[in-house]
Formats: C-alpha cells, structure tokens, sequence
C-alpha cells in the first residue's frame, strides 16, 4: 500500500501544485471562454494549436470541447451533397464518443503551460443510456489529468433533439440521474444544454422545461451545473417569466450551485436588442455577479475576428456592468468554478485511477 499511497501524493503535488499556480494568471486577458466547441457537426474544426494562435492575448481560459453528435451523411437522403450542419439535411445525428479522445489528445499535444489554458470536457455519451456514466468513467481512466467537466451535452434543443437516432432525451430520465450521480462524485463541471420551453409554444402557457430543469437541479444540490444560454434557444426567445425563472434559482439556498452562461450569438442579439433589454439583464447580472459566465460558443473559428464576435457583440451590456460584476462574468467566476473542479477531479483520479507506470510495470 505504501508506495501507492507515495505515488498519489506526489501525482497529487505535480498535478495540482505548479498547473493552479499557472492558472491564475489571466489578468492581461479580456475573458476566459466557459463555451467552446474546436470542433463542428462532422467532427472537423480547427487545430488546438490555431486556436491558441487565435486566443491571444484576449482569451485566457477556455472549456474546450467537440460536439457529441456526427450529422449522418446519407447518400440516400443527400446524394452528394454532402451536410456539414444539422439543418442542413433530414438524415439523422448520431452520439460520437471518439470526440472525447480527439480532444483529450489534442490537449495532451500541448507543453504544461499551455495546457494551464484549458479545462477540456467529455461530451460523446448518450445521455439516455444508464450505461453513459460508465463512458464518462472510461474517459476519466484512459486520460487521466485531462478533464474538467463534462458537456455541453443537450436534452432538449430545438431542431437537433428529435433528429437525434434513437430515444428522445428527458430531463426525467434516470440514466441522466446517473450520469450527474457519478459526474458530482468525481467533482465534473456539469455544462447542460436545455430549452426552457418547445419552438412556437402558445402564448400565455407556462414554459415547457422550467419545472422539469428545477427538478433536476433539486435533485442534485451538490452539482455545480451551469445552465448553457440561460435557457435561450434560436426561436425559444427568453420567455415572458425568465427572470423570474432566474432568480427563482439563484434565491434557491439549495441550488448554490447552479449557474448561467451568456454564451452564443443567439443570446447576445436577445440581450442588445434594445436599450431596455440591455439594461434589464445588465441589472440582474449586477445584482447576482457571482451566477453568470461569459463564453463565446464558438465551433472552430477560422480567426480571431470571428472568435470575438460574441465578446464584442456584448459591448453595450459589459458598458452598463459594474466593475465587479463585469470582472467575475468575464474572468473570476470562471476561475472559481473551474479551478475547484479541477481540483477535485484530479484527487478523484489520483484515488481512483492506477498509474499508468506502475500498471506497466506490473
Ligand atoms: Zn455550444
């Protein structure tokens, strides 16, 4: 026992020590990036090593991560044309799990200091499958030291949960309990992707997925989740009760741990939209600093004007931000979140996963 317990204090001294202290420098940046997908719907994108030419001197920490769905080319439904989005063909999607070794080897690819820049996460499990968590933990155990949490992972989303092969996702499934079950015990970021509400819902009717999302939360009051875009979808426009639904949780002592990122274009346009719009969000971000994220959402930009686009669009909204609250959206809740889950999840590794060395070796 003893040399085991030797070897995981000194994988616990080089993975925490040096990799924390490098992480806390992103003062010179403009923002860490809670959203980023490096690659699109057919698993192409950009090289780790472009975007950190990309990322600058702006970004300074990012959730890197693929997406789990592959757009099936059918040559049947699209002949030649082949689709490089869901929208654009009929042919179904498809959970692809090897997104998560393409990330996991692109950041093992980069020096120490540039991997302090990434928390990547796992996102290529079936999230309606009691086996999902099982996946999650093979990860974990084939790249140990690489990941932070896990998603952004979709239930309901406009236009790409009913594509999807196979059952329909639900927020009321037990195999997404599990998966959350075992994503807390080893401390992962949770990034969950969920409308609050079905496309074209009757006016008046209450939003379809707020009660189903709060339940989820309640029963995970250990988690740390964070809500991807509010909510907010292309055409699920911030329902009539949103803030509402917002404060509900942030006033909710056991959900703590819950948060919102401001992630996508999409939700950037719903924010500017109009003088008075900016200023109802920038009101509730200040009064609760420590709930909200920035983050980009990008797939694979091909520069940095592009990267940008997202950060700049909230120009008018960061202008009417207090200090602080501009500081912990942009940066320090990022740090906070992130930092102490990769604090945790690299002490669940060191207890739970054998050393790659000494399992040779033997
Ligand atoms: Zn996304």
């Amino acid at each position: 026992m003893k040399p085991r317990i030797l070897q995981i204090v000194v994988i616990s001294i080089a993975l925490l020590g040096p990799t924390t202290a490098r992480a806390q420098k992103t003062d010179d940046y403009l923002f860490n990036d809670s959203h980023f997908h490096l690659t699109n719907y057919i698993q192409e994108g950009i090289s780790i090593r472009d975007f950190l030419k990309i990322m600058g001197n702006k970004a300074g920490r990012v959730a890197l991560f693929g997406i789990p769905l592959q757009q099936q080319w059918s040559y049947r439904v699209d002949e030649n044309r082949g689709p490089t989005y869901y929208l654009n063909s009929d042919a179904p999607l498809y959970y692809y799990s090897f997104t998560d070794a393409w990330i996991a080897m692109s950041y093992k690819s980069l020096s120490k200091d540039e991997q302090a820049r990434f928390d990547p996460m796992i996102t290529g499990f079936n999230p309606t499958d009691m086996y999902a968590a099982d996946h999650i933990r093979r990860v974990l155990t084939t790249f140990p030291g690489v990941f932070t949490g896990i998603g952004e992972f979709s239930i309901h989303k406009e236009f790409v949960s009913a594509k999807i092969a196979g059952e329909v996702a639900s927020l009321q499934d037990q195999a997404l309990d599990r998966l959350i079950d075992f994503a807390t015990e080893v401390g992962l970021v949770v990034l969950i992707h969920n409308d609050v509400d079905v496309p074209f819902a009757k006016p008046g009717v209450e939003p379809a997925y707020a009660a189903q999302m709060k339940a989820l939360f309640k029963r995970h009051p250990n988690t740390t989740f964070i809500w991807a875009h509010i909510g907010v979808g292309r055409i699920i426009r911030p329902v009539k009760d949103q803030v509402a639904i917002v404060e509900e949780i942030i006033n909710d002592p056991q959900l703590r741990n819950v948060h919102f990122d401001i992630s996508w274009d999409e939700v950037a346009k719903y924010i500017v939209a109009t003088p008075e719009s900016t200023k109802n969000a920038a009101a509730i971000v200040n009064k609760y600093p420590d709930r909200f994220l920035f983050g980009t959402d990008e797939v694979a930009p091909p520069n940095q004007e592009k990267y940008l686009k997202v950060y700049n669009q909230y120009e008018p909204f960061w202008k009417l931000l207090t200090p602080e609250a501009s500081e912990k959206v942009r940066k320090r809740n990022y740090e906070r979140v992130f930092d102490e889950a990769r604090r945790k999840v690299r002490s669940w590794e060191a207890a739970n996963v054998a050393p790659r060395a000494s399992s040779m070796a033997n």
